[in-house]
């Protein structure tokens, strides 16, 4: 879609300043590469836990925070910024959320059946709510569905709500020898976080049978790192930090690596242009930078605001509309999920431009 597109953002891009920095030697290595030298791109502040730098590798063009988060950093600022996000939703807002991630489930299933392609078994990492994992179920209803996270509470209500199977576990800390092998393996918003991305790509390489496939989305890292870079590049101010995104991929370096892994890539775009068009990831004005650290503290958060896993559960209990029991309305809401859900306008990732990367690939059967 859109072939003749990709090359005017690519050259629109080129005029464009370009993400850069001075060389520096980093703390911690490179989690594609292992190299120890990397271009300094942004200071940042996660919560008041952490100082970080935004380094690219001069080897491989990852950017990533150096020094990496340690886990029980990254614990501690995803539960304050969990509640920080909660403070600001109603059961109503919640609901409307829920059935949003379940829509863009059914929107990808149809994907999947009109490519001909019907899992039998699924495995979701970092299922969160599940909701999307339950869209995919509505469209392949006699696959089994297994859901991996790292939040005991989350993994309670996933068994509870959707009566999926559960593993509590870290991705870097997956056997997948005991985790068995699954048909598709769903990644969505997880690779930015993961402190050990190689390693991470992986295990999901590993977790998905031959001929079967790995699906996920990721932000751009051009884009992303954006924020932060221009903050820095202009007011040489320490950008907030408040999710622990703490990879921000080339899109051609992060494509390299998954063809060392023997993925066949099926689709492979960016999506979600619209901030792009507003200047985001190219222009350096107010309105595209992060905001400026204050070292908000993430235990004050945290002590402030009132665990909500009750909110959740109702918002939970009315979260999909009552036409979806309906077996005759199946194909009109197929219909309408994909058409509402499908991103239609699409960019090659090497052009660097846009939100959100999409990958759908396929595991080569390993060869004797
Ligand atoms: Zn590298």
């Amino acid at each position: 879609m859109l072939q003749a597109f990709d090359g005017v953002l690519t050259n629109f891009r080129g005029r464009f300043p370009q993400l850069n920095g001075p060389v520096v030697q980093r703390k911690d290595a490179c989690g594609f590469c292992d190299s120890l030298v990397g271009e300094k791109l942004a200071e940042a502040d996660f919560w008041d836990l952490a100082e970080v730098e935004l380094v690219r590798c001069s080897a491989c063009g990852l950017m990533q925070v150096d020094p990496m988060l340690k886990p029980p950093v990254v614990s501690e600022g995803c539960l304050a910024l969990y509640r920080f996000q909660q403070m600001g939703e109603t059961a109503r807002s919640r609901r409307r959320g829920l059935y949003r991630a379940f829509r863009h489930g059914v929107a990808f299933g149809v994907s999947l059946k009109m490519k001909g392609i019907s899992p039998k078994c699924v495995l979701e990492v970092g299922a969160g709510d599940g909701y999307f994992l339950k869209g995919v179920q509505y469209v392949f209803p006699r696959a089994t569905y297994v859901g991996l996270d790292l939040v005991e509470e989350i993994l309670e209500a996933l068994k509870k709500e959707h009566g999926f199977e559960t593993i509590y576990s870290a991705l870097e800390d997956v056997d997948p020898v005991t985790m068995g092998q699954f048909d598709l393996v769903v990644a969505r918003d997880i690779l930015e976080h993961v402190a050990r991305p190689g390693l991470v790509l992986e295990k999901l390489c590993e977790m998905t049978s031959d001929s079967g496939y790995l699906f996920f989305i990721t932000p751009n890292g051009w884009q992303d790192a954006w924020q932060m870079f221009s903050r820095w590049k202009v007011d040489h101010s320490r950008s907030e930090l408040l999710i622990n995104h703490v990879n921000y991929f080339d899109p051609t370096s992060l494509r390299a690596r998954l063809e060392s892994l023997n993925l066949k890539i099926d689709d492979w775009f960016i999506y979600n242009l619209k901030t792009f068009f507003r200047g985001a990831g190219w222009r350096l004005i107010e309105q595209h930078k992060a905001r400026v650290s204050q070292k908000r503290s993430a235990s004050d958060m945290i002590a402030k605001s009132s665990n909500l896993t009750k909110t959740f559960a109702i918002a939970a209990e009315a979260a999909i509309p009552r036409s979806y029991s309906f077996a005759f309305l199946r194909p009109v809401l197929f219909f309408y999920c994909w058409y509402k859900h499908t991103p239609f306008l699409r960019v090659k990732p090497s052009a660097r431009v846009g939100e959100e990367i999409f990958c759908l690939a396929q595991k080569s059967p390993t060869s004797v």
